[in-house]
């Protein structure tokens, strides 16, 4: 599936997604056009490929498809006003779709290492950003994100962006009810669970597909190569 979507544009991209059915929703497709993938890479020439890149410090920017099927996903908790959290958020490509996706809402990214906060937020800015950052419609912080960010909790929507060995409660616990989770899980071989909190406060898990996601860890260890 990787290889198939790729594209000379980031037109080319999201229509070929589109094709091939990983993209179904025209909301998903119009907020991932506004985001021009070149903008959140280290080498721009494979940009609009369909596939992980290397982000440095043992990171990766994940597959667009891999961004399809999350934001495809988690939809139904994306709208006007709503508030999500990205952990992992990386190179900061999924907080430009999802900002796109909740106007008037609230994004927060989070991710463990400093120099990778910093970069994101130099790619939102050239993507057009700016001014949301500065507005605090996009806010990006430093830090552990297996403890979630509690200052805005609770979220209608959490993405994941890499793997954790187990369900972290603390993460589950700043669902809003109702709210929906999309997160990979396992070690050796992982899962995208889908975790939805029903407004009753009910919790329950979904397995969606397998994957292979860099781990949810501490930032020495991926320093270290983990
Ligand atoms: N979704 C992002 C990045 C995916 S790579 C993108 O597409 O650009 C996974 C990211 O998770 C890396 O940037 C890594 O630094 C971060 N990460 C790993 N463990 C973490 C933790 N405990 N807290 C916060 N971020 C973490």
């Amino acid at each position: 599936m990787a290889w198939r979507c790729s594209g000379h544009t980031n037109a080319d991209l999201i229509a070929n997604m589109h094709a091939a059915r990983i993209i179904t929703s025209e909301r998903v497709k119009e907020a991932m056009t506004k985001v021009d993938r070149a903008n959140y890479v280290l080498h721009k020439s494979e940009a609009y490929e369909d596939s992980p890149q290397s982000i440095g410090h043992s990171a990766t920017i994940s597959a667009p498809h891999m961004h399809a099927h999350a934001i495809e996903h988690l939809l139904d908790f994306l709208g006007p006003g709503k508030r999500v959290l990205d952990v992992g958020s990386g190179s900061g490509y999924l907080c430009a779709v999802l900002h796109h996706l909740v106007p008037g809402g609230v994004v927060v990214g989070i991710d463990h290492i400093p120099e990778l906060v910093d970069w994101s937020k130099g790619n939102l800015r050239k993507d057009g950003l700016g001014s949301a950052l500065d507005k605090g419609e996009i806010i990006m912080v430093a830090g552990d994100g297996r403890q979630g960010y509690s200052d805005l909790a609770p979220y209608d929507a959490i993405h994941v962006g890499a793997a954790a060995p187990t369900l972290p409660h603390q993460l589950v616990d700043q669902l809003k009810s109702p709210g929906r989770m999309f997160i990979p899980v396992g070690t050796f071989t992982q899962e995208i669970l889908q975790v939805d909190k029903d407004k009753n406060g009910k919790v329950t898990k979904k397995e969606l597909m397998g994957v292979m996601y860099v781990p949810l860890t501490d930032a020495e260890g991926q320093k270290s190569g983990h």
